[in-house]
């Protein structure tokens, strides 16, 4: 009797393309939950291995992953520039400071990470006390479009180096980055699937969240945060979000004007305002608010999106975003605003020109919600006190920045925010031992530096009793004076007025 089999039915798949020519990038799979799960399988297995090669071989090979990264840099620049529209230089400074990361994580791995000896206390004298930090096994990453190099490697690397496999879904938007990011890894670690790659939808990163991993490090909108984190809960599975912002740029009475301008174009409209980090609001002193705004607006408008090699914004990646961007720009104007650079005639899908907009009101979207998009409100106030009011007024709190002299420094601790850059932009992302992350709207958890390497761990404590005291506190045999003895010693050493 033959038997026949009925063959497999054809995957599912969609493709990326270009945002600014609409050309095929690639063609990639819906990865259900079944193919799902076998990659959080493969990569357990995957786990144990890279765990047991211990920090000096993860090292060595995070270095290899590296010297693929630096060497390879132009085709890799290419890739994102093609699939995410940004222009290639920019694309270079992000790949540029993803090395530094993954330089700096493979380095410090083992400091940061080695058991160590903690001093124990007078009641427990004869134990010794250590903490040590293994890894928590299996983490997921779901990552962004705007950022597809540096926003899921600030997860993948420092997870690995702390000794993890990784299952990582990129955004649907940008799976042919995340594709060669992972092969790239798989040349210089041809014996485990330590990286993975699982490719769709919202659907693919919600049955990653229910996988099974034993963290998920997601990068994203708050929106989807919540469902992510609604997943999650279902195994409690611990997650680190790292979320939007509506970043503040504040500059002081003191501040160098032309300087703080240049910063505040660059961190606006870069990238075409796609960035989570990117200067969304900018709040200027009296003195200097009207040479500020016009050396901004000299500057922005040299400032041009297009998909040519002379444009140094590209198009907006998430053609949906367009119309957030539209909306946010009429609910402006519509409340009182002027646009000092372009107006609505700057939108023009797949680009937004620069827009820069004054007096805008405070209840616009404009100044509440994420714009993603090349526009920048500037807005006159009495003193920077007041500023950082109304900076801490928004329920985001990603970065920011303060230009200024006398107080740019404890300005900058007075936002609320995970980071703040004094006298630059976005320069906290760039220092890989310092830790990156956000408040409220903006996430919790943190990637980079120690805190990020220890995110993906789980501290572990050990005592180990070193010889036994005649007087046994932890058990029923304790002699009856102990505790009175105790409590006199304790009155003596804590409870002095
Ligand atoms: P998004 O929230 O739409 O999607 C992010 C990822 O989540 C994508 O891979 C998507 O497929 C996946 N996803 C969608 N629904 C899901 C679900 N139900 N369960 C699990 N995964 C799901 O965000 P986006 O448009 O790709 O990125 C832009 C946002 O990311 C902005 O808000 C930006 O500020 C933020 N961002 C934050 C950082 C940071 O480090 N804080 C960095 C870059 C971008």
């Amino acid at each position: 009797m033959a038997v026949t089999q009925d063959p497999a039915p054809p995957a599912i798949t969609f493709t990326s393309t270009s945002p600014a020519t609409g050309e095929v990038v690639g063609t990639f799979t819906v990865d259900g939950p079944e193919a799902v799960a076998a990659a959080v399988a493969r990569a357990r297995r995957a786990a144990a291995w890279w765990a047991g090669l211990g920090f000096d071989g993860r090292e060595q090979r995070l270095r290899a992953f590296k010297g693929q990264l630096a060497r390879r840099c132009d085709e890799l620049c290419e890739l994102v520039r093609r699939e995410n529209g940004k222009p290639l230089e920019d694309a270079f400074v992000e790949v540029l400071v993803t090395v530094d990361h993954l330089d700096w994580a493979a380095r410090k791995a083992a400091k940061v990470l080695k058991r160590r000896r903690v001093p124990s206390t007078l009641l427990l004298a004869n134990h010794a006390a250590s903490v040590e930090y293994p890894p928590v096994g299996v983490v997921g990453v779901v990552g962004p479009w705007n950022y597809p190099v540096l926003t899921p490697m600030g997860s993948i690397v420092y997870a690995l180096a702390a000794g993890n496999a990784v299952v990582f879904k990129p955004s649907e938007l940008t799976p042919a980055v995340g594709r060669w990011l992972v092969d790239a890894f798989a040349e210089v670690v041809p014996e485990e699937p330590v990286l993975q790659l699982v490719t769709g939808f919202g659907a693919t990163g919600e049955a990653l969240c229910r996988s099974g991993v034993d963290k998920l490090a997601f990068t994203g909108s708050p929106g989807t945060a919540r469902k992510v984190l609604a997943a999650c809960a279902e195994q409690l599975t611990p997650v680190v979000l790292e979320l939007g912002g509506k970043d503040v740029m504040i500059v002081d009475d003191d501040a160098d004007v032309a300087a703080a301008a240049d910063a505040a174009v660059w961190g606006g409209l870069s990238n075409a305002g796609q960035t989570c980090i990117g200067i969304e609001r900018v709040y200027a002193t009296a003195p200097v608010y009207d040479r500020f705004v016009a050396e901004v607006v000299a500057r922005a408008r040299r400032v041009r999106a297009g998909a040519d090699a002379g444009a140094q914004i590209g198009p907006i990646t998430l053609p949906a975003q367009v119309e957030t961007i539209r909306r946010h720009l009429d609910d402006a104007l519509a409340g009182g605003a002027r646009a000092l650079v372009g107006g609505p005639e700057s939108v023009r899908p797949p680009f937004v020109d620069p827009v820069v907009l004054v007096d805008v009101p405070d209840d616009a979207l404009v100044m509440r919600e994420e714009t993603f998009g090349p526009v920048l409100p500037v807005t006159r106030v009495a003193s920077a006190d007041e500023a950082v009011e109304r900076a801490n007024a928004s329920p985001y709190g990603l970065g920011a920045s303060v230009f200024g002299r006398r107080r740019a420094a404890a300005l900058a601790r007075s936002v609320r925010s995970g980071a703040a850059s004094v006298n630059s932009v976005v320069a906290f992302i760039g220092v890989p031992g310092l830790p990156f992350g956000g408040v409220g709207e903006s996430g919790f958890g943190r990637i980079h530096g120690p805190d990020g390497l220890r995110e993906f761990t789980r501290s572990k404590a050990i005592t180990r009793q070193r010889f036994p005291l005649p007087f046994a506190l932890l058990s029923f045999d304790r002699p009856e004076r102990l505790v009175p003895v105790l409590k006199r010693s304790m009155r003596l050493r804590h409870g002095r007025r």
